[in-house]
């Protein structure tokens, strides 16, 4: 991402929600942005998952450029990604499994819908829970339930924004740790919006948000040196 600008109207006044990123991720990566509310966080996940439009600036994602595509291909470049939510979003009247198969039901795929769901269910540790309501599981649960939905589609990148927020922290910590085994196992890009200090841990980069713009991106891998914004990466780019 080059350049990104991000306005919101409202009151009258404007809020620059994202002003002037550049960015560049690596594909594999789990990258936390943090920030404090207000920081621009949510705003720069839904610009990289294209339910926000820039301003300005130029958004690239595998050699796309989202700012240059037409409404069709924008909707197919968001199924093939994951989104998890604070909150879960999880319809209440289904199961558990039917949850995780809601994304691709209208979708013909090239997979048996029902087997992929039970084996996502058991990867995120909720096997034997598949006829379960979202009501009877803990609020823990219901997130890897969510996680399992996002995975549906196969996704290369895993956009989660405040994931761990309704959680206590030791709930929260086990999240993030199916976060980095989904990632370490099916080399999905992570990228995860929080305001909490502990998810660096999970993560090999940290980016801290300040009025929209990137103050801090420190590399976590074991490297001393903070990691260039401008680095160019092969592959992935934001
Ligand atoms: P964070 O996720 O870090 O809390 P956001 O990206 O949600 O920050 O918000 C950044 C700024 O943009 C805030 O000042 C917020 O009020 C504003 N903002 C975000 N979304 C909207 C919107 N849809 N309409 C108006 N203002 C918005
Ligand atoms: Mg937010």
């Amino acid at each position: 991402m080059t350049g990104v600008v991000k306005r919101f109207r409202g009151g009258g006044s404007d809020v620059t929600a994202v002003d002037g990123l550049t960015l560049e991720i690596a594909p594999g990566a789990m990258v936390a942005v943090a920030g404090a509310s207000g920081s621009g966080k949510s705003t720069l996940l839904h610009l990289v998952g294209a339910i926000e439009a820039p301003d300005e600036g130029a958004i690239e994602v595998d050699g796309l450029d989202l700012t240059r595509l037409r409404r069709a291909r924008l909707a197919e470049y968001r199924r093939g990604l994951g989104f998890v939510f604070q909150r879960y979003h999880l319809l209440p009247a289904l199961t558990a499994l039917d949850n995780v198969i809601a994304p691709v039901l209208p979708y013909r795929v090239s997979f048996d819908k029902t087997a992929r769901a039970r084996d996502l269910l058991a990867a995120v540790g909720l096997s034997g829970r598949e006829g379960a309501l979202p009501s009877q599981l803990s609020g823990g649960q219901q997130q890897r339930v969510a996680i399992a939905r996002a995975l549906m589609g196969e996704p290369r990148l895993l956009i989660a924004d405040e994931p761990t927020g309704n959680l206590d922290s030791a709930t929260g910590a086990e999240i993030l740790d199916l976060l980095a085994e989904i990632r370490r196992d099916r080399g999905t890009t992570v990228l995860i919006a929080t305001h909490e200090q502990h998810i660096a841990a999970a993560c090999d980069r940290l980016l801290r948000l300040r009025d929209g713009r990137i103050v801090e991106d420190i590399d976590l891998t074991g490297g001393e040196e903070p990691a260039s914004t401008l680095a160019r990466v092969d592959g992935l780019r934001l």
